[in-house]
C-alpha cells in the first residue's frame, strides 16, 4: 500500500527526508571529518535540506536560499548572483534508500549535517534505525545550529552533537539563534561539543556570555578562527590561541582548508 511522508509508524524505512540534491541524487559523500571533536576521522556525510536560520555568510545556502524567499545572504551583493531554485536543490528520499546509499561506503561513522538536520527529527531517527539495522557498529554525529530541542529518540541514538551556535555576526535575530531550552537539552545530554566561529574580540565576549548563561562545559567549547582560506584563518589565529590558553577553550581548525583548500 502507498505510504505518506512522515506518517508511517509501521515502516520507519519509508519515512521521507528532504535531502540536499547533488548530481540528481542525495548529497552523500565520504571524506574526513574536517572540524570539531572528531576531526580527521573518516566519515560518510549526508546533507539534509532546510534551515531555520539564515546566516548572511552561510556556505551551504543552497539548502535554504531559494528563489521567492526574502532571506538575505552576502552573495546578494555579487553581480549576477541569483538565489537557488528549490527543485534543483532538494530531493525527497526515504530513510531506507538513503541508508543503503550511505552503507555503500564501508565507513561506519555518519555525520548528519545540513542545513539544520533537527528540523527533520523523525526522518533522522528513521535513518539511524535503518543504518543500525544494517550494522550495529554505526556511530552518529549530528551537526546542528543548536536551536531545536532534540527529541528523546534522537538523544538516545546520536553519539555526538556538534553544536554550532550562531553569534550576532551571523545576521540572525538573537531570539531565533539563541534558544535556552535547546541549549539546556544539549548540555544535559553530555554528548555535545559547542563550536564557535571567532572573527573579533566581541565574538569572544559573546561566547563567554553563553558559557556563563547556559553552563557550557568550557573544555567542550571549541573556538574556530573565522575564514574561508588558510590565510584568512591565520589572521584570527592569535586571538583564538590566546583565549584558549587563558580560558581553557579548545582550538578548532578547519582540516579541509589545509588538505584540500576548500
Ligand atoms: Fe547555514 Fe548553518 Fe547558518 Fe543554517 S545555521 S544558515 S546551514 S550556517
Amino acid at each position: 500500500s502507498q505510504t505518506t511522508a512522515n506518517t508511517s509508524a509501521d515502516d520507519p524505512a519509508s519515512v521521507m527526508l528532504k535531502v540536499a540534491r547533488y548530481e540528481g541524487g542525495p548529497e552523500v559523500f565520504h571524506t574526513l571529518q574536517g572540524e570539531g571533536a572528531s576531526v580527521g576521522a573518516p566519515a560518510v556525510f549526508v546533507r539534509l535540506s532546510l534551515c531555520n536560520l539564515h546566516c548572511i555568510w552561510c556556505d551551504t545556502d543552497y539548502t535554504w536560499n531559494w528563489e521567492g524567499t526574502p532571506f538575505v545572504h552576502e552573495n546578494d551583493a555579487k553581480a549576477g548572483y541569483q538565489k537557488f531554485r528549490k527543485d534543483d536543490q532538494l530531493i525527497e528520499v526515504d530513510a531506507g534508500s538513503l541508508a543503503r546509499e550511505i552503507a555503500s561506503y564501508e565507513t561506519r561513522r555518519v555525520v548528519i549535517t545540513g542545513g539544520e538536520p533537527l528540523l527533520q527529527q523523525e526522518g533522522v531517527v528513521a535513518l539511524m534505525d535503518a543504518l543500525r539495522a544494517i550494522s550495529p557498529e554505526y556511530v552518529f554525529e549530528v551537526e546542528t545550529n543548536g536551536t531545536r530541542v532534540p527529541s528523546a529518540e534522537v538523544l538516545e541514538r546520536v553519539n555526538q552533537f556538534n553544536v554550532s551556535p550562531k553569534l550576532a555576526n551571523s545576521g540572525n535575530k538573537e531570539s531565533q539563534r539563541i534558544r535556552s531550552e535547546a541549549f539546556d537539552a544539549f548540555v544535559a545530554s553530555g554528548k555535545a561539543w559547542f563550536k564557535f566561529v571567532i572573527a573579533a574580540p566581541e565574538d569572544l565576549d559573546e561566547v563567554r556570555g553563553l558559557v556563563e548563561r547556559f553552563g557550557l562545559p568550557v573544555a567542550r567549547v571549541m573556538l574556530m578562527p573565522e575564514g574561508r582560506s588558510a590565510e584568512a584563518i591565520d589572521a584570527h589565529r592569535e586571538l583564538v590561541i590566546e583565549a584558549c590558553l587563558r580560558e581553557g577553550f579548545r582550538f578548532a581548525d578547519r582540516l579541509h582548508l589545509r588538505l584540500f583548500g576548500a
